[in-house]
Protein backbone atom coordinates (compact mmCIF):
# COMPACT_ATOMS: atom_id res chain seq x y z
CA UNK A 1 0.00 0.00 0.00
CA UNK A 2 1.65 3.05 -1.31
CA UNK A 3 2.27 5.81 2.18
CA UNK A 4 -0.16 8.51 2.83
CA UNK A 5 0.83 11.95 2.24
CA UNK A 6 0.64 13.98 5.22
CA UNK A 7 1.28 17.93 4.63
CA UNK A 8 4.55 19.44 5.81
CA UNK A 9 5.94 19.61 9.42
CA UNK A 10 4.85 23.00 10.59
CA UNK A 11 2.34 23.84 8.04
CA UNK A 12 -1.21 23.36 9.20
CA UNK A 13 -4.82 23.00 8.28
CA UNK A 14 -7.37 25.15 9.91
CA UNK A 15 -9.99 23.34 10.20
CA UNK A 16 -14.13 24.04 10.21
CA UNK A 17 -14.22 24.32 13.68
CA UNK A 18 -11.66 26.99 14.26
CA UNK A 19 -12.10 28.95 10.54
CA UNK A 20 -15.09 31.23 12.47
CA UNK A 21 -13.00 31.97 14.83
CA UNK A 22 -10.50 33.23 12.35
CA UNK A 23 -13.28 34.77 10.04
CA UNK A 24 -14.61 36.48 12.86
CA UNK A 25 -11.04 38.09 13.83
CA UNK A 26 -10.32 38.72 10.58
CA UNK A 27 -13.94 41.03 10.07
CA UNK A 28 -12.99 42.73 13.06
CA UNK A 29 -9.47 43.40 12.21
CA UNK A 30 -10.55 44.55 8.75
CA UNK A 31 -13.45 46.96 10.55
CA UNK A 32 -11.25 49.04 12.00
CA UNK A 33 -8.50 48.98 9.92
CA UNK A 34 -11.02 50.52 7.30
CA UNK A 35 -12.87 52.52 9.87
CA UNK A 36 -9.03 54.26 10.29
CA UNK A 37 -8.75 55.00 6.70
CA UNK A 38 -6.54 52.39 5.29
CA UNK A 39 -7.33 50.25 2.24
CA UNK A 40 -6.48 47.05 1.55
CA UNK A 41 -3.37 46.03 -1.03
CA UNK A 42 -2.82 42.32 -2.31
CA UNK A 43 0.29 41.34 -3.77
CA UNK A 44 1.86 37.95 -4.73
CA UNK A 45 2.99 35.33 -2.29
CA UNK A 46 6.04 34.36 -4.31
CA UNK A 47 8.68 37.29 -5.10
CA UNK A 48 12.38 37.48 -6.27
CA UNK A 49 14.67 36.23 -3.77
CA UNK A 50 16.64 39.40 -4.31
CA UNK A 51 13.57 41.59 -2.50
CA UNK A 52 13.88 40.19 0.37
CA UNK A 53 17.28 39.58 0.84
CA UNK A 54 17.99 43.36 -0.25
CA UNK A 55 15.34 44.62 2.32
CA UNK A 56 15.30 42.41 5.14
CA UNK A 57 19.05 42.30 5.26
CA UNK A 58 21.63 39.33 4.39
CA UNK A 59 22.68 38.85 7.92
CA UNK A 60 19.26 38.29 9.27
CA UNK A 61 17.47 35.23 10.90
CA UNK A 62 15.31 35.31 8.03
CA UNK A 63 17.63 35.70 5.53
CA UNK A 64 20.51 33.60 6.63
CA UNK A 65 18.28 30.25 7.49
CA UNK A 66 14.74 30.98 7.17
CA UNK A 67 13.84 31.21 3.72
CA UNK A 68 12.10 29.45 0.80
CA UNK A 69 13.66 29.71 -2.02
CA UNK A 70 13.70 27.91 -4.96
CA UNK A 71 14.92 28.34 -8.58
CA UNK A 72 11.91 28.31 -11.15
CA UNK A 73 11.93 26.74 -14.83
CA UNK A 74 13.29 30.11 -16.04
CA UNK A 75 16.44 29.58 -13.72
CA UNK A 76 15.07 32.30 -11.54
CA UNK A 77 15.47 32.49 -7.86
CA UNK A 78 12.03 33.24 -5.77
CA UNK A 79 11.11 33.07 -2.35
CA UNK A 80 7.92 32.36 -0.60
CA UNK A 81 7.38 35.57 1.29
CA UNK A 82 8.59 35.10 4.53
CA UNK A 83 7.05 38.93 5.66
CA UNK A 84 5.05 41.01 3.91
CA UNK A 85 6.72 44.97 4.10
CA UNK A 86 9.26 44.25 1.46
CA UNK A 87 6.48 42.73 -1.24
CA UNK A 88 3.88 45.60 0.15
CA UNK A 89 6.79 48.27 -0.79
CA UNK A 90 7.73 46.83 -4.30
CA UNK A 91 3.90 46.55 -5.21
CA UNK A 92 3.47 50.37 -4.04
CA UNK A 93 6.86 51.56 -5.59
CA UNK A 94 5.86 49.81 -9.23
CA UNK A 95 2.44 51.18 -9.53
CA UNK A 96 3.05 54.67 -8.49
CA UNK A 97 1.48 54.52 -5.24
CA UNK A 98 4.45 56.44 -3.33
CA UNK A 99 3.21 59.70 -4.98
CA UNK A 100 1.38 60.54 -2.60
CA UNK A 101 0.75 59.58 1.15
CA UNK A 102 -1.04 55.82 1.58
CA UNK A 103 -2.55 54.04 4.50
CA UNK A 104 -2.62 50.12 3.50
CA UNK A 105 -2.87 46.77 4.90
CA UNK A 106 -2.82 43.31 3.31
CA UNK A 107 -3.59 39.48 5.23
CA UNK A 108 -2.23 36.27 4.18
CA UNK A 109 0.33 33.60 4.66
CA UNK A 110 3.79 33.85 5.23
CA UNK A 111 6.83 31.22 4.92
CA UNK A 112 9.61 30.76 7.19
CA UNK A 113 11.48 27.48 8.01
CA UNK A 114 11.78 28.11 11.83
CA UNK A 115 12.04 25.09 14.12
CA UNK A 116 7.82 24.35 14.66
CA UNK A 117 6.66 24.85 18.22
CA UNK A 118 3.83 26.52 19.91
CA UNK A 119 3.50 29.99 18.38
CA UNK A 120 5.97 29.21 15.20
CA UNK A 121 4.95 27.76 12.52
CA UNK A 122 6.60 27.72 8.68
CA UNK A 123 3.51 28.66 7.58
CA UNK A 124 1.95 31.31 9.15
CA UNK A 125 -0.25 33.94 8.87
CA UNK A 126 -0.18 38.12 9.20
CA UNK A 127 -2.14 40.75 9.10
CA UNK A 128 0.29 43.77 8.06
CA UNK A 129 -0.20 47.35 8.08
CA UNK A 130 1.76 49.92 6.29
CA UNK A 131 1.96 53.93 5.97
CA UNK A 132 4.08 55.70 3.41
CA UNK A 133 5.19 59.50 3.07
CA UNK A 134 4.53 60.30 6.73
CA UNK A 135 7.17 61.48 8.23
CA UNK A 136 6.33 60.88 12.02
CA UNK A 137 5.89 60.66 14.81
CA UNK A 138 1.99 61.38 14.61
CA UNK A 139 1.81 58.61 12.76
CA UNK A 140 3.62 56.53 14.84
CA UNK A 141 1.51 57.40 17.60
CA UNK A 142 -2.25 56.46 15.06
CA UNK A 143 -0.70 53.07 14.42
CA UNK A 144 0.45 51.99 18.07
CA UNK A 145 -3.47 53.99 19.42
CA UNK A 146 -4.79 51.75 16.53
CA UNK A 147 -3.51 48.39 17.42
CA UNK A 148 -4.78 49.53 21.07
CA UNK A 149 -8.44 50.04 19.64
CA UNK A 150 -7.97 46.69 17.27
CA UNK A 151 -7.35 44.81 21.13
CA UNK A 152 -10.33 46.78 22.46
CA UNK A 153 -12.67 45.67 19.79
CA UNK A 154 -11.97 41.94 19.91
CA UNK A 155 -12.28 42.03 23.58
CA UNK A 156 -8.85 41.17 24.23
CA UNK A 157 -6.60 41.80 27.55
CA UNK A 158 -3.57 40.40 28.42
CA UNK A 159 -1.28 42.62 25.98
CA UNK A 160 1.09 44.71 27.00
CA UNK A 161 3.15 47.80 24.57
CA UNK A 162 6.64 47.48 24.57
CA UNK A 163 8.62 50.80 22.67
CA UNK A 164 11.86 51.96 22.03
CA UNK A 165 13.67 53.96 19.24
CA UNK A 166 16.21 52.61 17.16
CA UNK A 167 17.43 56.42 15.76
CA UNK A 168 18.81 57.54 12.98
CA UNK A 169 21.05 55.01 10.82
CA UNK A 170 24.53 57.26 11.76
CA UNK A 171 23.44 56.80 15.68
CA UNK A 172 23.23 53.14 15.42
CA UNK A 173 26.05 52.97 13.64
CA UNK A 174 28.01 54.92 16.55
CA UNK A 175 25.95 52.81 19.16
CA UNK A 176 26.81 49.58 17.30
CA UNK A 177 30.71 50.32 18.07
CA UNK A 178 29.77 51.14 21.50
CA UNK A 179 27.79 47.99 22.23
CA UNK A 180 30.51 46.13 20.29
CA UNK A 181 33.69 47.67 22.05
CA UNK A 182 31.33 46.67 25.36
CA UNK A 183 30.44 42.77 24.46
CA UNK A 184 34.23 42.27 23.32
CA UNK A 185 35.16 43.65 26.82
CA UNK A 186 32.98 40.49 27.91
CA UNK A 187 33.56 38.11 25.04
CA UNK A 188 33.97 35.00 27.44
CA UNK A 189 30.07 35.42 28.67
CA UNK A 190 28.73 35.45 24.86
CA UNK A 191 26.83 31.85 24.15
CA UNK A 192 27.74 30.83 20.71
CA UNK A 193 24.97 32.41 19.31
CA UNK A 194 26.03 36.45 20.12
CA UNK A 195 29.94 35.40 19.19
CA UNK A 196 28.50 34.75 15.92
CA UNK A 197 26.52 38.45 15.84
CA UNK A 198 29.49 40.26 17.65
CA UNK A 199 30.47 40.62 14.18
CA UNK A 200 27.22 40.40 12.49
CA UNK A 201 24.84 42.02 13.63
CA UNK A 202 25.71 43.11 17.60
CA UNK A 203 22.52 44.95 17.86
CA UNK A 204 20.64 41.68 17.09
CA UNK A 205 22.42 39.99 20.68
CA UNK A 206 20.68 42.46 22.74
CA UNK A 207 17.47 40.42 21.94
CA UNK A 208 18.61 37.17 23.05
CA UNK A 209 16.35 34.86 24.92
CA UNK A 210 18.85 33.21 26.59
CA UNK A 211 18.92 33.77 30.15
CA UNK A 212 22.51 33.15 30.39
CA UNK A 213 22.60 36.15 28.42
CA UNK A 214 20.43 38.16 30.43
CA UNK A 215 22.85 40.21 32.99
CA UNK A 216 24.85 41.15 30.63
CA UNK A 217 22.73 42.80 28.07
CA UNK A 218 20.60 44.51 31.40
CA UNK A 219 24.21 46.38 32.10
CA UNK A 220 24.95 46.78 28.26
CA UNK A 221 24.95 50.02 27.12
CA UNK A 222 21.64 51.25 25.85
CA UNK A 223 20.76 52.90 22.69
CA UNK A 224 18.23 55.56 24.03
CA UNK A 225 21.51 57.02 25.59
CA UNK A 226 22.40 57.56 22.24
CA UNK A 227 19.67 58.53 20.20
CA UNK A 228 20.27 61.83 17.82
CA UNK A 229 18.35 65.09 18.41
CA UNK A 230 15.68 63.85 15.72
CA UNK A 231 14.98 60.70 16.94
CA UNK A 232 14.55 61.79 20.44
CA UNK A 233 12.36 64.64 19.84
CA UNK A 234 10.29 62.48 17.92
CA UNK A 235 10.36 59.23 20.44
CA UNK A 236 9.70 62.25 23.30
CA UNK A 237 6.38 63.23 21.09
CA UNK A 238 5.33 59.55 20.29
CA UNK A 239 5.23 59.05 23.92
CA UNK A 240 3.47 62.21 25.27
CA UNK A 241 0.41 61.69 22.38
CA UNK A 242 0.48 58.02 24.19
CA UNK A 243 0.32 59.40 27.52
CA UNK A 244 -2.32 62.30 26.47
CA UNK A 245 -5.07 59.26 25.00
CA UNK A 246 -4.11 57.37 27.98
CA UNK A 247 -2.69 54.46 26.29
CA UNK A 248 -0.12 52.68 28.89
CA UNK A 249 3.72 51.63 27.87
CA UNK A 250 6.98 49.91 28.59
CA UNK A 251 9.89 51.72 27.54
CA UNK A 252 12.07 49.01 26.17
CA UNK A 253 15.48 49.88 25.57
CA UNK A 254 16.78 46.45 24.30
CA UNK A 255 14.13 45.95 21.56
CA UNK A 256 15.55 45.69 18.55
CA UNK A 257 13.45 44.21 15.89
CA UNK A 258 14.93 40.94 13.63
CA UNK A 259 14.74 42.82 10.35
CA UNK A 260 17.75 45.55 9.35
CA UNK A 261 15.10 48.14 7.66
CA UNK A 262 14.30 49.61 10.98
CA UNK A 263 15.09 53.28 12.50
CA UNK A 264 13.84 55.23 14.85
CA UNK A 265 10.02 54.15 16.37
CA UNK A 266 9.81 50.64 16.87
CA UNK A 267 7.09 48.37 19.02
CA UNK A 268 5.82 45.53 19.64
CA UNK A 269 2.67 44.35 21.73
CA UNK A 270 3.83 41.26 24.35
CA UNK A 271 1.83 38.96 26.19
CA UNK A 272 2.89 36.54 29.12
CA UNK A 273 0.09 34.31 28.37
CA UNK A 274 1.36 32.27 25.42
CA UNK A 275 4.52 31.03 26.95
CA UNK A 276 7.66 31.97 25.15
CA UNK A 277 6.44 32.98 21.55
CA UNK A 278 4.49 36.08 23.16
CA UNK A 279 5.20 38.62 20.56
CA UNK A 280 1.13 39.08 19.18
CA UNK A 281 1.87 42.24 17.20
CA UNK A 282 5.38 44.25 16.58
CA UNK A 283 6.31 46.91 13.61
CA UNK A 284 8.13 50.23 13.50
CA UNK A 285 9.59 53.19 10.87
CA UNK A 286 11.87 52.13 8.43
CA UNK A 287 12.48 55.42 6.12
CA UNK A 288 15.45 54.30 4.37
CA UNK A 289 13.42 51.09 2.82
CA UNK A 290 12.34 52.46 -0.42
CA UNK A 291 15.42 54.20 -1.17
CA UNK A 292 16.94 50.99 -0.22
CA UNK A 293 15.08 49.14 -2.97
CA UNK A 294 15.45 51.09 -5.85
CA UNK A 295 12.75 54.06 -4.82
CA UNK A 296 12.81 57.71 -4.76
CA UNK A 297 13.04 57.97 -0.76
CA UNK A 298 9.31 57.77 0.82
CA UNK A 299 9.16 57.99 5.11
CA UNK A 300 7.11 54.71 6.23
CA UNK A 301 6.01 53.00 9.23
CA UNK A 302 4.07 49.30 9.67
CA UNK A 303 3.32 46.80 11.54
CA UNK A 304 2.34 43.16 11.76
CA UNK A 305 0.10 40.95 13.62
CA UNK A 306 0.53 37.04 13.54
CA UNK A 307 -2.80 35.75 13.39
CA UNK A 308 -2.41 32.33 15.14
CA UNK A 309 -0.97 33.92 18.27
CA UNK A 310 -4.10 36.28 18.51
CA UNK A 311 -6.30 33.63 18.17
CA UNK A 312 -4.03 31.75 20.79
CA UNK A 313 -4.34 34.49 23.04
CA UNK A 314 -8.01 35.07 22.78
CA UNK A 315 -8.51 31.37 23.52
CA UNK A 316 -6.29 31.42 26.22
CA UNK A 317 -7.74 34.79 27.57
CA UNK A 318 -11.55 33.23 26.91
CA UNK A 319 -12.17 35.72 24.78
CA UNK A 320 -12.67 34.06 21.46
CA UNK A 321 -15.84 36.01 19.40
CA UNK A 322 -18.80 33.63 19.80
CA UNK A 323 -19.94 32.14 17.01
CA UNK A 324 -23.56 31.78 15.44
CA UNK A 325 -24.77 28.69 15.17
CA UNK A 326 -26.76 27.37 12.63
CA UNK A 327 -30.77 28.35 12.48
CA UNK A 328 -32.89 25.74 10.76
CA UNK A 329 -32.43 22.22 9.44
CA UNK A 330 -34.58 21.05 6.78
CA UNK A 331 -35.74 17.07 7.00
CA UNK A 332 -37.56 15.70 4.34
CA UNK A 333 -38.71 12.09 4.19
CA UNK A 334 -39.44 10.57 0.59
CA UNK A 335 -38.65 12.03 -2.99
CA UNK A 336 -41.67 14.56 -3.07
CA UNK A 337 -40.88 16.33 0.44
CA UNK A 338 -37.06 16.09 -0.84
CA UNK A 339 -37.97 18.18 -3.50
CA UNK A 340 -40.60 20.50 -2.06
CA UNK A 341 -37.93 21.15 0.92
CA UNK A 342 -35.41 22.51 -1.62
CA UNK A 343 -38.61 24.76 -3.22
CA UNK A 344 -39.42 26.47 0.69
CA UNK A 345 -35.59 26.49 1.69
CA UNK A 346 -35.18 28.79 -1.66
CA UNK A 347 -38.10 30.79 -0.40
CA UNK A 348 -37.13 30.90 3.21
CA UNK A 349 -33.30 32.22 1.98
CA UNK A 350 -34.95 34.63 -0.21
CA UNK A 351 -37.29 36.17 2.45
CA UNK A 352 -34.54 35.89 5.44
CA UNK A 353 -31.24 36.99 4.19
CA UNK A 354 -28.54 36.41 6.94
CA UNK A 355 -31.04 32.85 7.68
CA UNK A 356 -28.85 29.71 8.19
CA UNK A 357 -30.34 27.15 6.45
CA UNK A 358 -29.14 23.35 5.65
CA UNK A 359 -31.64 21.10 3.98
CA UNK A 360 -30.74 17.51 4.45
CA UNK A 361 -29.30 16.11 1.05
CA UNK A 362 -29.04 12.45 0.76
CA UNK A 363 -32.51 11.19 1.75
CA UNK A 364 -32.78 8.38 4.35
CA UNK A 365 -35.38 7.67 7.26
CA UNK A 366 -36.66 10.28 9.37
CA UNK A 367 -34.62 9.15 12.09
CA UNK A 368 -31.25 9.12 10.53
CA UNK A 369 -32.17 12.53 9.29
CA UNK A 370 -33.13 14.07 12.48
CA UNK A 371 -29.93 12.63 13.58
CA UNK A 372 -28.03 14.50 10.85
CA UNK A 373 -29.85 17.95 12.31
CA UNK A 374 -29.09 17.65 15.71
CA UNK A 375 -25.34 17.42 15.22
CA UNK A 376 -25.38 20.34 13.12
CA UNK A 377 -26.69 22.14 16.35
CA UNK A 378 -29.82 24.07 14.20
CA UNK A 379 -31.73 25.89 16.95
CA UNK A 380 -34.95 24.22 15.02
CA UNK A 381 -35.51 21.28 12.56
CA UNK A 382 -38.38 22.21 10.14
CA UNK A 383 -39.86 18.76 9.39
CA UNK A 384 -41.71 18.16 5.88
CA UNK A 385 -43.54 14.34 5.28
CA UNK A 386 -46.69 13.86 3.02
CA UNK A 387 -48.68 14.45 5.43
CA UNK A 388 -47.13 17.91 5.91
CA UNK A 389 -46.95 18.48 2.29
CA UNK A 390 -51.18 17.62 1.67
CA UNK A 391 -52.06 20.46 4.22
CA UNK A 392 -49.15 22.85 3.11
CA UNK A 393 -47.85 23.37 6.70
CA UNK A 394 -44.41 22.27 7.86
CA UNK A 395 -43.72 20.89 11.57
CA UNK A 396 -41.02 23.13 13.32
CA UNK A 397 -39.24 21.57 16.22
CA UNK A 398 -37.20 23.27 18.58
CA UNK A 399 -34.42 22.08 19.20
CA UNK A 400 -33.62 22.47 22.84
CA UNK A 401 -36.88 21.76 24.57
CA UNK A 402 -38.44 19.33 21.66
CA UNK A 403 -41.21 21.38 21.24
CA UNK A 404 -42.80 21.01 18.24
CA UNK A 405 -45.56 23.30 16.57
CA UNK A 406 -47.80 23.14 13.12
CA UNK A 407 -46.45 26.04 10.66
CA UNK A 408 -48.38 27.27 7.57
CA UNK A 409 -45.93 27.36 4.91
CA UNK A 410 -46.52 30.99 4.50
CA UNK A 411 -46.35 32.01 7.93
CA UNK A 412 -42.68 30.03 8.23
CA UNK A 413 -40.37 32.86 7.23
CA UNK A 414 -42.55 35.40 10.24
CA UNK A 415 -42.91 32.25 12.74
CA UNK A 416 -38.35 31.61 12.57
CA UNK A 417 -37.99 35.48 12.75
CA UNK A 418 -40.26 36.19 15.83
P1 LIG B 1 9.95 36.47 16.75
O1 LIG B 1 10.84 37.32 17.58
O2 LIG B 1 8.78 35.88 17.53
O3 LIG B 1 10.67 35.48 15.91
P2 LIG B 1 9.90 38.20 14.49
O4 LIG B 1 10.63 39.40 14.95
O5 LIG B 1 10.58 37.21 13.65
O6 LIG B 1 9.23 37.47 15.74
P3 LIG B 1 8.16 39.64 12.71
O7 LIG B 1 8.91 39.29 11.49
O8 LIG B 1 8.21 41.01 13.22
O9 LIG B 1 8.51 38.61 13.87
O10 LIG B 1 6.64 39.19 12.52
C1 LIG B 1 5.57 39.86 13.18
C2 LIG B 1 4.72 38.88 13.97
O11 LIG B 1 4.43 37.73 13.19
C3 LIG B 1 5.40 38.32 15.19
O12 LIG B 1 5.28 39.20 16.25
C4 LIG B 1 4.59 37.07 15.43
O13 LIG B 1 3.35 37.37 16.05
C5 LIG B 1 4.33 36.59 14.03
N1 LIG B 1 5.31 35.56 13.65
C6 LIG B 1 6.58 35.72 13.20
N2 LIG B 1 7.15 34.55 12.89
C7 LIG B 1 6.20 33.59 13.15
C8 LIG B 1 6.15 32.17 13.01
N3 LIG B 1 7.19 31.48 12.56
N4 LIG B 1 5.02 31.52 13.37
C9 LIG B 1 3.95 32.21 13.83
N5 LIG B 1 3.92 33.55 13.97
C10 LIG B 1 5.02 34.24 13.63
MG1 LIG C 1 11.61 35.42 14.04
Amino acid sequence: MADTIRSIRGMNDILPDTTPYWQAVESTLNEVLTAYGYQEIRFPIVEKTALFSRSIGEVTDIVEKEMYSFTDRNGDSLTLRPEGTAGCVRAAMQNGLLNQTQRLWYMGPMFRHERPQKGRYRQFHQIGVEAYGFKGPDIDAEMIVMTARLWKQLGLSGLTLQINSLGSTEARLAYRQTLVTYYEANQTLLDEDSQRRLQSNPLRILDSKNPAMQELNDNAPTLLEHLDDESKQDFDALRETLDSIGIEYEVNPRLVRGLDYYGKTVFEWVTDHLGSQGTVCAGGRYDSLVAQLGGRGATAIGFAIGLERLIALLEAMDALPEIGNIDAYIVAVGDNAAKQALFLAEQLRDQIPDLKLITHCGGGSFKSQFKHADRSGARWSLILGDDEINQQVISVKTMATGEQETVPWDALANYLQS
